[in-house]
């Protein structure tokens, strides 16, 4: 062991309802998707969860396993400063880092034990499905968060907030998907309040474009109409 390379591995993986980049929100707090933590077989006791349910946040460390093999840049470009300016990457939460790591905040569920194996439930993801974790620990208020903080980029581009309907011909689409995943109505909101789309097109209140994002098993299609985002088409599709 030397101190300038390590070996890192998942102590497990996280199940979300996002099976693709587009439409994930950028921070997890923005996000109110639960996510499912297993760990891997290795990890037989539930001693490592001990006092954990003391915690209502934890901080998730994990890697951005989908976007490692294009490595890391050292300028980013800021989608929140609208144009072309970027920033230096650690001075970013962008992806495209050099070790590939990120961080969220989460959320505490609980955990269980199924088939011998450990889950803990955590909210407000905002990872890929199957992301691999490397570390799981306990928000500490009096040591994780400051009141004189300063963000820079707090100011920019505020998160916009849309009105969301959904067109009648997807309401036994939305039935059925209400039936197997009971969030799916205030996630596919939650989500597309945000308006998802490109920077540069958020603030077009009509969009001839229909885009589409990817919810649990399903595809939505949607518009941005006077302003609304519509929901126009829901396809069930395989798991
Ligand atoms: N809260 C984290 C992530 C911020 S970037 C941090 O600050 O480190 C958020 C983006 O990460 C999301 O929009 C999503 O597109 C991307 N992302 C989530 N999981 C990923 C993964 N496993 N691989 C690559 N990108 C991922």
């Amino acid at each position: 062991m030397n101190s300038t390379s390590f070996t890192v591995s998942a102590i497990g993986h996280i199940s979300t309802p996002f099976r693709q980049k587009f439409a994930i929100p950028r921070q997890s707090s923005l996000a109110r998707a639960k996510g499912v933590i297993t760990l891997t077989p290795e990890f037989t006791s539930d001693a490592v969860f001990k006092g954990l349910d003391g915690f209502s946040h934890l901080w998730l460390l994990f890697m951005f396993h989908e976007t490692l093999p294009r490595g890391w840049k050292p300028a980013v470009k800021a989608p929140r400063l609208g144009g072309n300016d970027t920033l230096g990457v650690f001075a970013t939460r962008s992806t495209h880092r050099p070790n590939g790591i990120g961080m969220s905040l989460v959320e505490n569920c609980g955990w269980d034990q199924q088939q011998g194996q450990l889950r803990l439930h955590v909210a407000g993801v905002d990872l890929l499905d199957q992301t691999p974790i490397i570390d799981i620990k306990p928000y500490l208020n009096y040591a994780d968060s400051r009141d004189n903080a300063n963000d820079p980029l707090a100011s920019y581009v505020p998160i916009p907030d849309r009105d969301v309907t959904f067109c009648k011909s997807t309401i036994p689409a939305l039935k059925e998907a209400l039936t197997r995943y009971p969030d799916f109505e205030s996630l596919t909101k939650n989500i597309l309040s945000q308006d998802p789309r490109p920077a540069y097109r958020q603030h077009h209140d009509n969009d001839d474009k229909t885009y589409k994002v990817m919810l649990y098993t399903y595809d939505i299609s949607w518009q941005v109409r006077d302003g609304t985002v519509e929901v126009t088409a829901l396809v069930s599709i395989a798991d």
